[in-house]
């Protein structure tokens, strides 16, 4: 299939970004014109940022940008809304102003823009989702290592098909774009979403490096409530999970009924405590649990009820 010379919108998402921001700024249009020489994009083509709500000068900074050359463009959300929000927020106004592809990548660049011929070449062949996957994770820490690693694992474990070790670097077409904006959800998982609108899709491998300045925007508290947003918005076992841990404990409990009424007619009732005691404690303990775990998806359920809007933008950067 021929797509002819795509439009495409880099969307940045930024948050307190002030100290790098110049920095990836150059290094995007210096990607941008090589990819324009080569005619690999369109003359529509844009760098988009997306301020999630930041503290700092990071708005002002792009409106400078857009002043001095209108290739980057800006979006200013009313509030941070998290990283999700923001990249989606950024792909819906790309698709507006009429991009044919987009592709998001953190501000920091930490993600190899060298890649971004390989998400081409393959959107060319046809693809309308391409992934970029990191080829290692020696630049994180040794916990986020270990904890992304093991949730995606348990994610493949609850059903929900997201692609492993692949960040929010990735290009959508126009047609995967206009997919996306169809789910009305809230609690935006976008990892999980692109694989499940199931169209032709890729994969093109980065290398990531270290962070040039500033610090980490994605806080623990943020991580595991992408985390959670992640497996209760893709998946219902945790509460099968639940019910079957609640027909276990039913079982053992029998078990335990019928080794009671031996022990009390064999006259041998008095030690009896430490199994009480033990009884209370795990029993009061799946209870709790399950409660949480049932009050998550409640929880969720009202939230989504309210079908609340995502995000608003509250400046954009204009020509005149
Ligand atoms: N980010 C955002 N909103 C937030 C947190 C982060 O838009 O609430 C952006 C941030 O500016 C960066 C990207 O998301 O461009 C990834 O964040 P960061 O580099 O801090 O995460 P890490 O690379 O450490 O996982
Ligand atoms: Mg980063």
């Amino acid at each position: 299939m021929n797509y002819g010379i795509p439009n495409l919108y880099f969307v940045l998402p930024c948050y307190n970004e002030e100290e790098i921001l110049r920095q990836s700024a150059d290094r995007m249009l210096g990607l941008y014109h090589r990819l324009r020489d080569e005619s690999q994009i369109g003359e529509e083509s844009r760098i988009l940022f997306v301020d999630d709500g930041s503290k700092d000068k990071t708005w002002d900074s792009i409106c400078e940008l857009h002043g001095e050359d209108p290739v980057f463009h800006g979006i200013r959300l009313s509030r941070n809304k998290g990283h999700q929000t923001a990249i989606f927020s950024g792909m819906m106004r790309g698709l507006e102003m009429g991009a044919d592809c987009v592709i998001t990548i953190d501000a920091d660049l930490q993600q190899d823009i060298e890649a971004v011929p390989g998400f081409l070449e393959k959107y060319r062949n046809g693809c309308d989702v391409v992934y970029g996957v990191r080829d290692s994770r020696d630049t994180d820490g040794v916990f986020k290592k270990t904890s992304a690693t093991a949730y995606y694992k348990f994610m493949k474990l609850l059903g929900c098909n997201v692609i492993a070790q692949s960040a929010d670097y990735r290009l959508l077409s126009k047609k995967a774009l206009k997919a996306l904006s169809c789910y009305k959800e809230s609690n935006l998982f976008i990892r999980g979403i692109v694989p499940d609108m199931g169209f032709k899709s890729d994969i093109v491998n980065f290398h990531v490096s270290a962070r040039e300045a500033g610090a980490s925007k994605y806080t623990l508290k943020k991580m595991v409530n992408l985390a959670l947003d992640g497996i209760a918005s893709f998946s219902i076992r945790p509460i099968r999970f639940v019910v079957l841990l609640g027909a276990i404990v039913f079982v053992i409990s029998i078990v335990m009924m019928i080794a009671t009424l031996i022990d009390h007619f064999r006259g041998l009732t008095v030690p009896g405590w430490s199994t009480l005691s033990i009884s209370i404690w795990f029993l009061g303990s799946v209870q709790l649990m399950s409660i949480g775990i049932v009050g998550e998806y409640v929880g969720r359920t009202y939230m989504e009820s309210k079908s609340r809007p995502r995000y608003f933008i509250s400046e954009e950067t204009t020509d005149d």
